[in-house]
């Protein structure tokens, strides 16, 4: 009798049980060792005051029942809702907030016409190639269609929200609007993130998997293929999955263990860094289930409410708004003073009606993302060790949809499954 193939999984965010469930339904024996008394990572529940907030994500999928996350999600059986946004977008310019197909009246007729022909292009798969490919997005935007300030703000505001950058490769931009033209925009989980992670984590341990707390990995010997832990304790791979980031699995190895060239490589990629604000409003939902794109402002590049089809994350009487914005300076005072300011001029009446519950800085040891999109990311070059999470996301896809595509090529990597219909 064959002995089962084991596999350890190191860290528990969504990439690292989601890999974890596919192994163990393959039947892997699979543990998952986790450094913090949670599961989830950067995409789970934070109870706070009677609110639930999260660790990372705004409790939001950014392309809803239709992308790859809930691709896979719905090949695991996961029970898991999301309920797709509507409007898929909004923005708010010019102190109007309206819905996102309103914005095409800011553009000339002319410009109108070179952004279809755009889009078209996207669709049917042009997309920039070579020194186009490599050159600014907004640049990219700016050429194909002219220098609208109302556009330009759109795509700014986009990429803070999405990606928490403000300016990407145009190849990923026109990849991040291809995904949207062929998934659509983004959905709610409803109970929020914890409700996903803790699905998989389900599906983990129903599989004859372990999930296993506060078990943090000091050490990974890729000679005798070991994992060893801050209690000693060992733990035997035939293969290996990190959520924890790619320089930090190379610490892990020991970077004696690489080649210069591949250290400086990946010492020179790049997190991306945000600040995220969760306040709660008095009364009813102000928005519902949505994303409001806020063009105008200072800083913040967009929100969400999270409690407007999960009232169980809000306090009575409250609902919660999460607003976000890329970090544009390291004097964190600053951003978040500017921040604020942002707030009181998306709810005017902030003062009497609001309150800001938690702000969370996303830099450094906790990135929005440890690998920002549009860097290529080469294959780990360790045998039997893959790398999952924010630091191997697939092309084009935004936060969890890109780490649901880099899943999928671990995946088909392992001979777990076919995926390539979902690459942009
Ligand atoms: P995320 O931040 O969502 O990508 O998830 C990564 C997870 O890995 C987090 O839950 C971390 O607490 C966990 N983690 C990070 N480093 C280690 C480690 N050395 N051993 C075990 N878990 C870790």
């Amino acid at each position: 009798m064959n002995a089962r193939m084991k596999a350890v999984v190191v860290g528990s965010g969504i990439g690292g049980l989601l890999t974890a469930s596919f192994l163990a339904r393959n039947d892997y024996e699979v543990t998952v060792i986790e450094k913090s008394p949670f599961i989830g990572g950067r995409f789970a529940n934070l109870n706070y005051r009677g609110f639930g907030l999260s660790t990372g994500a705004f409790h939001m999928v950014p392309h809803g029942e239709n992308g790859p996350l809930a691709h896979l999600l719905s090949l695991l059986g996961a029970s898991v809702r999301i309920v797709n946004s509507k409007p898929k977008g909004m923005i708010l310019y010019g102190g109007r907030t309206f819905h996102y197909r309103e914005g095409w009246k800011y553009l000339s007729l002319k410009e109108k016409a070179k952004a279809v022909k755009l889009l078209a292009d996207i669709r049917r798969n042009k997309l920039p190639e070579g020194e186009e490919a490599e050159m600014s997005g907004t640049e990219w935007i700016r050429e194909r269609i002219g220098d609208n300030e109302f556009v330009e703000l759109f795509i700014r505001s986009f990429l803070g929200w999405a990606d928490s950058v403000l300016d990407v490769p145009a190849i990923e931009l026109a990849k991040e609007i291809k995904a949207a033209l062929r998934w659509g925009g983004p959905g709610l989980v409803k109970g929020g993130c914890g409700a996903l992670t803790g699905e998989l984590a389900r599906i983990v341990w129903m599989s004859g998997g372990r999930v296993l707390t506060k078990k943090k990995a000091v050490e990974i010997d890729a000679e005798a293929k070991k994992v060893i832990m801050s209690n000693n304790e060992e733990l035997r791979y035939d293969v290996l999955i990190s959520n924890v980031g790619i320089r930090e699995t190379v610490e892990l190895i020991g970077r004696r263990y690489f080649d210069r060239d591949y250290l400086k490589r990946i010492d020179s990629l790049k997190p991306s860094e945000g600040i995220k604000y969760n306040i709660a409003l008095r009364g009813s939902q102000r928005v519902g289930n949505t994303v409001v794109f806020t063009l105008d402002m200072e800083r913040i590049n967009g929100y969400n409410e999270p409690s407007s089809i999960s009232p169980e994350l809000t306090k009575e009487g409250y609902t919660l708004v999460m607003l976000h914005h890329a970090l544009q300076s390291r004097n964190i005072r600053k951003e978040r003073r500017i921040g604020i300011e942002d707030i009181h001029r998306i709810f005017p009446n902030f003062d009497e009606e609001g309150e800001i519950l938690l702000i969370q800085t996303y830099l450094d040891g906790n990135p929005v993302n440890r690998v920002a999109s549009g860097q290529a990311v080469e294959d780990f070059p360790v045998e039997d060790i893959y790398i999952v999470g924010d630091a191997y996301k697939g092309e084009g896809g935004i936060e969890v949809e890109g780490i649901a595509l880099g899943v999928m090529k671990t995946l088909e990597r392992l001979g777990l499954g076919r995926f390539s219909d979902w690459y942009l």
